[in-house]
């Protein structure tokens, strides 16, 4: 069954009524909590590349276990993945959400990884309840896919800390998820750790194995992107395909470029972009990931 076609469906019997009675006061006690962190969350792009870098020890795998030792505890993770993506959006509210391994061709031990971490359905029913303008489902279907897991499970290899996914809605325009994001901003203060992961250039039809620099276009279009986040140019960000030719080669589809929407929305004005893993692999995906706060 086609892969989009089957979440639509699965979606369709979520039980966003879930909780109505017995639920409501555990979630206004939750919100209370979290109302109470006086910190913000840094709010992260992350570049995936290729789900390999679950298995192998190089510089990406070894850069995301660096940084889970430095970022402070979260009480949740919620993570915008290029690979969930559904008609409507979606928060996933499973309790004991699955590995997905949704990919092929790749060695066993790529098949093996686990990532056991907890789902929280409570916490879905607060992200579910941030956002007013969009209404936003609750999955019970959905687990990990490996635009979550690949990185994650580096960052946090204990995987004590639930984790939530939440999909993109192939039917919108970019500025829907800037807008979400925007609306979901509040999540950072309240323990949450937003993770968006993608690649701002993603062109696998270009791709190119001996290619270890990046194609020219390609490296064009990853320094245009990143001056236009430092520049705190949403606007331009979001309306991508007036970029320049080689943004345009860079980002053929949308969903592995959307995930930075969702950061660039979540991200308070004073903060600097931290730019991270900036480097072209395969000639035509660049891993540039970015931090804020
Ligand atoms: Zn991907």
């Amino acid at each position: 069954m086609d892969r989009k076609k089957f979440l639509g469906l699965s979606a369709l019997g979520m039980t966003g009524l879930t909780g109505i009675a017995g639920g409501l006061s555990a979630l206004s006690k939750l919100n209370q909590q979290l109302g109470e962190q006086d910190y913000t969350l840094p709010v992260l792009f992350v570049g995936h590349g290729s789900p390999m870098n679950a298995i192998e020890d190089n510089t990406f795998s070894r850069s995301w276990r660096e940084m889970g030792k430095k970022l402070p505890r979260p009480k949740a993770i919620l993570c915008i993945s290029a690979h969930w993506e559904t008609k409507g959006t979606f928060v996933t509210a499973s309790p004991h959400p699955e590995t997905i391994h949704d990919f092929y061709g790749f060695p066993k031990p790529l098949f093996d990884v686990q990532y056991p971490a907890p789902g929280d359905p409570l916490m879905a029913e607060l992200i579910q309840k941030e956002s007013e303008a969009v209404k936003i489902g609750l999955d019970h279907e959905w687990g990990f896919d490996h635009g979550c897991w690949s990185i994650i499970m580096h960052m946090f290899p204990e995987a004590e800390i639930p984790v939530l996914q939440l999909s993109l809605d192939y039917s919108q325009a970019p500025a829907y998820h800037y807008a979400l994001a925007r609306e979901l901003k509040q999540l950072r203060k309240k323990g949450v750790l937003i993770l968006g992961s993608g690649n701002i250039v993603h062109n696998l039809r270009m791709i190119d194995f001996h290619n270890t620099k990046g194609f020219d276009w390609a490296i064009a279009a990853n320094e245009e992107i990143k001056q236009l986040i430092s520049k705190g140019n949403d606007k331009a960000l979001t309306q991508y395909s007036s970029l320049s030719r080689e943004a345009q080669m860079g980002i053929p589809t949308p969903e592995h470029y959307l995930p930075l929407l969702y950061v660039l929305g979540m991200r308070d004005e004073k903060e600097n972009p931290q730019f991270f893993n900036d480097q072209t692999v395969a000639g035509s995906i660049a891993m540039t990931s970015v931090r804020f706060g």
